[in-house]
């Protein structure tokens, strides 16, 4: 399909419509609307409010609040009353848009806003449930991926400060099921894949598989989704468990693994116990050195407040310390992910018991500007914040 984009003037505003090969895009004045090619809404923009939404159904909203230092308004919408009012504007408005310019194309897109079915919508978060388990994390760059979960759960799944896959048991899905999987997503998503280039595969761990497992899991995927139209496959590890070698690791970066993200939290040994996290940490330093070496970058993940002002010193220092020792160059990123307490959780048991004192925001934005500041690489990685309340799929 050949991109149309046409540009009329209603009133004083411009209204652009933008139809191309990965979605349907809509901006008058300051409002934007992005669809894909199933005519799920994906992005909106309106009242100075942006509202993310996942295949899931899930919408976040997102309202910037001060730049410096960086504060943001975030909530997951959870009432149905008012995810239905935030559809129901966004297809009115794409509507009202396609009227007034008269824009007309047999894309089936424009079809689909036309009707603007919330009831299809609203059925297909029952079928998304029955296709995945929750997809309870993602990296920040890793939202418009398209996720497959030939593993679920953690195998480890005891770090005091994470609840993300407690509520299952770590197993790996045979390859006959994998298949079914991979069939039942790609159906799902229907021309909506188009708008996903980057494959991730989920849950916490997938370099724990044995790579001629992880090879046939890529394999089925491919048979489904042309090789072309893959940018790369990601997905999490931890530097505990999984032991690969540089040919082993070469070999998955042939089948087009572009990135692996490490939960390292802190290079401090005393920190990594009251996570309740494997070390030492400089086995971390490891892994990166044979992914680095195998052609695949890393995404490195620093949990900030982590062991609270009593060991925030030592936190900064010993983290700079593991993260200068990483052969990290800008195609890697360093993320800093700000500690939340869960209530309940291992973590906040652990830190009363030895009396933690929590950061506050601004100490938290302080730490990582010191771990910031002490990153010495020549061609220094990207740097960035990963809320992890953010996260949609
Ligand atoms: S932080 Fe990672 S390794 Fe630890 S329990 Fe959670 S998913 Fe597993």
């Amino acid at each position: 399909m050949e991109t149309v984009k046409t540009i009329h003037k209603i009133g004083d505003e411009e209204v652009t419509i933008l139809l191309s090969t990965c979605c349907l895009r809509l901006t008058y004045g300051e409002e934007v609307y992005v669809f894909d090619l199933e005519g799920r809404p994906v992005f909106m923009y309106f009242d100075r409010q942006l509202y993310e939404r996942g295949l899931s159904g899930e919408i976040v909203a997102k309202k910037w609040l001060s730049v410096t230092p960086p504060r943001r308004h975030l909530e997951r919408i959870r009432d149905r009353d008012v995810k239905d009012r935030i559809l129901r504007h966004s297809f009115e408005r794409a509507r009202w848009m396609l009227e007034e310019t008269g824009f007309d194309h047999p894309d089936p897109v424009i079809n689909h806003i036309y009707r603007g079915d919330i009831q299809r919508l609203r059925k297909e978060e029952e079928l998304f449930r029955r296709i995945y388990r929750p997809i309870s994390i993602l990296p920040p760059d890793q939202y418009l991926s398209l996720v497959f979960q030939p593993l679920e759960g953690c195998p480890y799944n005891k770090c005091s400060f994470c609840t993300f896959y407690r509520d299952r048991e770590f197993r790996f899905k045979g390859l006959e099921e994998f298949r079914r999987h991979v069939e039942e997503v790609v159906d799902f998503l229907g021309r909506g894949i188009s708008m996903r280039h980057r494959i991730f595969l989920a849950d916490a761990n997938t370099l724990f598989a044995e790579t001629r497992l992880l090879r046939s899991y890529i394999e089925t995927i491919l048979d489904y989704i042309p090789r072309q139209e893959v940018e790369g496959f990601y997905s999490f590890s931890d530097y505990f468990t999984v032991y690969k070698t540089v040919g082993e690791l070469r070999m998955l970066r042939e089948l087009g693994y572009r990135r692996v993200y490490i939960g390292l939290e802190t290079g401090d040994p005393q920190v990594l116990r009251i996570l309740s996290k494997p070390g030492p940490p400089e086995r971390s330093v490891k892994l990166v050195e044979r992914l680095k070496e195998a052609g695949i970058s890393v995404g490195v993940i620093i949990l900030i407040g982590a062991g609270g002002r009593e060991y925030y010193r030592q936190h900064v220092k010993n983290t700079v310390k593991i993260l200068n020792s990483m052969p990290l160059d800008r195609r890697d990123i360093v993320y800093f992910s700000k500690l939340k307490v869960r209530e309940g959780s291992e973590y906040q048991r652990i830190a009363e018991e030895r009396g933690l004192t929590s950061l506050t925001e601004e100490e938290m934005d302080r730490q990582i500007e010191e771990i910031k500041n002490g990153i010495r690489h020549g061609e220094p990685p990207i740097q960035a914040i990963y809320d992890i309340d953010e996260t949609i799929y």
